[in-house]
């Protein structure tokens, strides 16, 4: 599964009363520690996103095989890697969520995992933001701080605004989500927003610190190479614009 998340490839064919799963999940975060898995099939193709059903897969159940952690430009620590599933079989209470529910249920985990993506990133800019700061106000050049320079400080405050526009769409998310309310739309905007100003607000803080900030000590490359995957994680930027469309269109092109 990709961007197109009702294409799920992965099957579940009901047999008796369990479940045998087959197919194959690639980019699975956590899957290198993780002792359970949420697996969502297809339980009849025909059905589309309504055929889609939830699992729980144990680590050790047979079957299932976990491939080597990929090797990425950032975001070491989330141990991401894909998980095959050869006729493993599930037993019948490990369906969490019944078909016709599945999707809406996965959906739903999307909306709360774009808010935290979005906070993620505000948080990593917050970092960045610091660190450059610290750097020139006390690298000199022509006599002063480079942090004196108008220019520069101008580039970190767009940077800093940013960040605080990014902030306030991840709150309003957030609130709408704790409500109980649908923040499908607030979190595709807050995650899309909150992203490329992290990737964007991150080159700046970059430049700001002169050759000082390639440098892997200066933390800003891991900073940005986790800003750029966030930019896919929970569905791409482009992905959070085909919902914020469907929002602001409705079904007028229809
Ligand atoms: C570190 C990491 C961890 C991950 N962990 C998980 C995980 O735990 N669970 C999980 O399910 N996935 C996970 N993913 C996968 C992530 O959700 C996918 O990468 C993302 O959904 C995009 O799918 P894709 O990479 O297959 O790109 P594709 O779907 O192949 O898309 C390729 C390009 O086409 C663009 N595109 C596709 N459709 C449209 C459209 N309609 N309009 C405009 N552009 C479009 C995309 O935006 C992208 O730029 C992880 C990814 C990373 C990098």
């Amino acid at each position: 599964m990709g961007s197109d998340a009702v294409a799920i490839q992965c099957k579940a064919d009901s047999v008796g009363s369990d479940w045998v799963l087959n197919g194959e999940k690639a980019w699975v975060t956590n899957a290198a520690g993780a002792d359970l898995f949420a697996v969502w099939a297809q339980t009849d193709a025909a059905a589309g996103s309504r055929g889609i059903a939830g699992f729980l897969v144990e680590r050790e159940a047979e079957g299932l095989t976990v491939t080597d952690p990929y090797k990425l430009m950032g975001g070491h620590a989330m141990g991401t890697a894909g998980i095959l599933l050869r006729d493993c079989r599930v037993p019948a209470d490990g369906l969490i969520s019944p078909p016709g529910e599945g999707f809406q249920v996965a959906m739903q985990g999307i909306t709360a995992a774009r808010i935290f993506v979005g906070a993620q990133c505000c948080g990593i800019l917050k970092a960045g933001l610091e660190r450059a700061i610290g750097y020139v106000s006390r690298r000199k050049a022509f006599g002063r701080p480079v942090g004196s320079f108008q220019g520069l400080q101008w580039e970190l405050v767009n940077v800093a605004t940013e960040r605080e526009a990014a902030r306030l769409l991840v709150y309003r998310a957030a609130a709408a989500a704790d409500r109980g309310l649908s923040a499908t739309v607030e979190a595709a905007q807050a995650k899309k927003f909150a992203t490329a100003a992290a990737v964007s607000g991150l080159v700046t803080c970059m430049q700001a610190m002169g050759a000082h900030g390639f440098l892997i000590d200066s933390t800003l490359g891991r900073h940005l190479a986790t800003a750029k995957m966030a930019e896919y994680l929970d569905g791409t930027s482009e992905i959070q614009n085909v919902v914020v469309a469907r929002s602001l269109f409705g079904g007028a092109l229809d």
